[in-house]
């Protein structure tokens, strides 16, 4: 299997299955008991903080692990909305549905009004569209990704962040597609949050964390033992929380490397495609910007693009394409009607690994070519 589907998740690294193993198997202990064991558990917790926040340079007491980057997001967004009373968003359209369906429901529980951010036909944000909303006044919560996951475009977030900072605005940043592949900075939050999640970083799946500026008096979605000073209750997922910490740590150590290695060879595959597929169409001008691991890529007639990412996964290459949902039904992708392409406007995402190789592009192309 040619694995091209790094966007939505990663292999687990070695070192990262070898840590939450020896702890699987050994340091089992409820981190609330008293006991060597718990205690040996709440020091595993506190050390893989520790280092994930020195890595991402932030206080660690900003931390706060959670089950996934949709649960993190939940909690900001319900949090600001119900905790802090604000009742005005202004919210990116290509955010993730883990974004715009919690709006739908925050919206059915609270009188919040939502502004939405026009982008322009190559995935651009419309920024002089959020410094006006931000100018109407009121006081918003700022909703904009660092990058997207379906077409890879890179948000300017030193931008948003200083105009929600100019405004006094809450701003949630979704950094989950650039965790790992970026030395990123959440600290340039103001006021406001990041979210995380690790298995899009060689981590575990079902761990990631909130990143919460302090001082924002928000409460928890879960309640009752008061883990994670009270915004997470549950018995912390003291494995995954060491998974994601390591595989914070190799990403990190091997950052400039793997940028190298992955960007070589999304353009090895850019180049391959233009000379094969010269109609080819890079959405959201990914073939020379954004993800350095991400293309998408729509085939337009007369290529037989019809059942693509099926025909693929037949050939043994796993790509995705529109965003599926947890009952594999595709739906045409909200990022590309944002884009103001058709409801039968459709494009596969190839997201590259450090696992990848050349070979696997050469074999692809071929597939491709007998496919399209
Ligand atoms: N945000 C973005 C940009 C994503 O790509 C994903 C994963 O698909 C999520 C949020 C949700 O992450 P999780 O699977 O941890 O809930």
């Amino acid at each position: 299997m040619i694995y091209f589907d790094n966007a939505a998740t990663t292999l687990p690294d070695n070192e990262v299955i070898e840590v939450m193993s020896g702890i699987l198997k050994l340091d089992y202990g409820n981190p609330s008991s008293a006991h060597a064991l718990g205690r040996k558990a709440r020091v595993i917790i506190e050390e893989s903080r520790n280092s994930i926040a020195d890595l991402i340079r932030v206080n660690p007491q900003e931390l706060f692990f959670m089950s996934s980057a949709t649960e993190a997001i939940t909690t900001a967004i319900l949090g600001t909305i119900r905790d802090l009373g604000i009742r005005k968003v202004i919210v990116g359209k290509t955010e993730h549905h883990a974004v715009l369906h919690c709006l739908e429901m925050v919206a059915e529980l609270f009188p919040i009004s939502i502004q939405f951010l026009d982008i322009d036909d190559s995935g651009n944000l419309n920024y002089g569209q959020l410094e006006t909303y931000l100018k109407e006044g009121g006081q918003a919560l700022v909703i904009v990704m660092y990058a997207n996951n379906e077409i890879g475009k890179i948000n300017d977030f030193e931008k948003v962040s200083s105009l929600s900072k100019m405004y006094d605005a809450v701003f949630l940043c979704d950094m989950v597609q650039g965790f790992g592949k970026y030395c990123l900075n959440p600290s340039l939050i103001h006021r406001g949050f990041a979210v995380c999640s690790a298995h899009k970083l060689h981590g575990p799946k079902g761990i990631g964390f909130l990143y919460k500026t302090s001082g924002l008096p928000v409460k928890s979605l879960l309640t009752g033992g008061g883990q994670e000073r009270n915004l997470r209750s549950g018995t912390e997922n003291i494995a995954g929380i060491a998974g994601m910490a390591k595989a914070f740590e190799v990403a990190h150590r091997d950052m400039i490397q793997n940028i190298k290695f992955i960007s070589d060879l999304k353009s090895y595959f850019v180049h391959q495609i233009r000379l094969n597929f010269q109609e080819a169409i890079f959405n959201g001008a990914s073939d020379n910007e954004g993800l350095y691991n991400l293309v998408h890529i729509t085939f337009p007639k007369p290529f037989k693009s019809e059942m693509l990412v099926e025909n693929l996964d037949i050939n043994g290459i796993a790509v995705s394409g529109g965003s599926a949902c947890a009952s594999g039904v595709v739906h045409a992708s909200h990022v590309l009607k944002a884009m103001g392409k058709g409801d039968d406007y459709n494009g596969v995402r190839f997201s590259f690994g450090k696992y990848n190789n050349i070979a696997e592009i050469d074999q692809s192309i071929e597939i491709l070519k007998r496919v399209l």
